[in-house]
């Protein structure tokens, strides 16, 4: 049914445009019709006819039905067990076992949180995340704690990916083990991302409890943390509590009410009294953010 398509030419019907009934409809943004390409490959039509736009549902369904019988996912989970499958392999069988919806495909990406590789846990956390099932909950959690365990692990590494399904699928049991991370001196590192943009770990920590819990937990989080013996984490906890006053509100979240803002006033305050020097000056800066 897909054919090349040139710019006068539906791209789902390879009619022509110009064609009695054939009206272009890709001014609309949202007009757009899944297909799929190769196995494990979908991708969005935007220059559809008036015709395949009116049954684009029904295409829809049609390209689905196609695409699990083409795919039975039998092999597909076979193939996750056999260990001598390469990555890539592996990654292609997990999206599509997600694609396909299959229940047995959430207990099969968990196993693969364990693989040998780490881009394959990771593609298995990211997957998870998508599927927002709470049977990964407690498998992304053990894997996160012995994640970070390692203590070569960057934050920026494994650990995100985990942290971000986990934050996807919103379920509070995560907030045990992503609260902890905040008293980890890896959380206060930066990366830049996406260009020239840098970001520090700890704000991504502070957003998925945000998701978990909203602003509470991750006080509760960030308070905990204060009262490590690590100066490194108490400084750029004060830091981090100085930045969300200057901002009013977390990176990721709402403006905050004047009730979490004095929370968070009141934790600087017991920051300004710490016994090292570097975090009292932290803290008191901080507190020059407070304008309420
Ligand atoms: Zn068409």
């Amino acid at each position: 049914m897909l054919r090349k398509s040139g710019a006068d030419h539906c791209e789902v019907c390879n009619r022509r445009f110009k064609a009695a009934g054939a009206r272009v409809r890709h001014e609309l943004p949202r007009t757009s019709v899944a297909v799929y390409r190769r196995v494990g490959e979908w991708s969005y039509r935007r220059r559809v006819c008036e015709r395949c736009w009116q049954r684009h549902e029904e295409y829809e369904a049609e390209t689905r039905r196609r695409f699990v019988r083409d795919n039975p996912p039998g092999p597909l989970l076979a193939m996750l067990r056999d260990r001598d499958a390469d990555e890539e392999a592996r990654t292609a069988a997990m999206r599509m076992l997600v694609e396909l919806g299959v229940p047995d495909a959430v207990p099969a990406l968990c196993d693969q949180l364990e693989a040998p590789s780490e881009s394959v846990r990771c593609e298995a956390a990211k997957l998870l995340g998508e599927t927002k099932d709470a049977r990964a909950v407690e498998p992304l959690c053990q894997r996160l704690h012995r994640s970070v365990a390692d203590e070569y692990t960057s934050f920026f590494g494994e650990p995100s990916f985990l942290m971000a399904a986990l934050a996807d699928i919103g379920d509070p049991r995560a907030a045990e083990v992503i609260s902890a991370l905040l008293t980890d001196r890896r959380a206060y590192r930066w990366d830049t991302v996406a260009g020239d943009m840098d970001v520090s770990m700890s704000d991504g920590i502070a957003d998925a409890l945000d998701s978990l819990g909203g602003p509470d937990l991750v006080f509760d989080a960030y308070e905990r943390a204060l009262h490590t013996p690590d100066e490194f984490v108490r400084d750029h906890v004060a830091r981090d509590l100085g930045n969300i006053l200057w901002r009013g509100g977390l990176s990721g979240g709402d403006d905050m009410s004047g009730r979490q803002l004095g929370v968070v006033r009141r934790m600087l305050v017991t920051a300004s009294r710490d016994p090292s020097e570097r975090v009292r000056h932290s803290a008191e800066s901080g507190l020059k953010n407070f304008r309420r």
